[in-house]
């Protein structure tokens, strides 16, 4: 199942996440000189609206905290997009990637999820490889409903330009609890 996903996938792939040396990340291919352009134009123009948005690290970092989104949401999510057995780099490419390539926003900044999304108590780390339903299952473990859970793919931009993807392949899914949390 999980083969024929990805084989089915990567016949309509979009050239999203560029790697390290500029090539496609998914499928390999070389990027034109316009669209790395365009890539760079937009980075920088994402860069300056944080910048005045959050002009300081703190606030910066106070509005990436507050990121976190609720696990019943989390649910719903997997659910709706049927998404259990994904691995989490099909999730980010495949759900994430389409709702924020327009405004290139973060996914959890997008105003229609405002009433599930506040700051964070537990942080997640995944794998890029991992089962997208074995985090969801960690995220809610002894959970009330209202758990505010950290997410990379939701919570940081997933359009940097010349970003470095890194694949690791392991299976884990890591759960810190946030001691500083509000
Ligand atoms: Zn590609």
């Amino acid at each position: 199942m999980h083969e024929n996903l990805k084989q089915q996938l990567s016949e309509v792939c979009r050239h999203d996440v560029l790697s390290w040396d500029n090539t496609c990340a998914d499928c390999g291919e070389e990027m034109s000189t316009e669209r790395l352009e365009e890539e760079a134009r937009r980075s920088q123009e994402m860069e300056r609206s944080d910048k005045s948005k959050y002009p300081t690290q703190e606030q910066h970092a106070k509005h990436i905290h507050a990121l976190g989104v609720r696990v019943d949401w989390l649910v719903a999510f997997t659910y709706e997009h049927d998404c259990w057995n994904w691995p989490t780099r099909v999730v980010e490419r495949d759900i994430v990637k389409p709702l924020t390539r327009e405004s290139r926003c973060r996914y959890a900044e997008k105003s229609e999820f405002q009433d599930f999304v506040g700051p964070a108590r537990v942080f997640l780390s995944h794998t890029w490889e991992g089962l997208w339903g074995t985090l969801v299952m960690a995220a809610v473990s002894g959970a009330r409903e209202d758990r505010h859970v950290w997410i990379d793919i939701f919570a940081v931009r997933q359009w940097k330009f010349n970003a470095m993807v890194s694949v690791v392949c392991t299976h884990s899914v890591l759960i810190i609890l946030l001691t500083y949390a509000q």
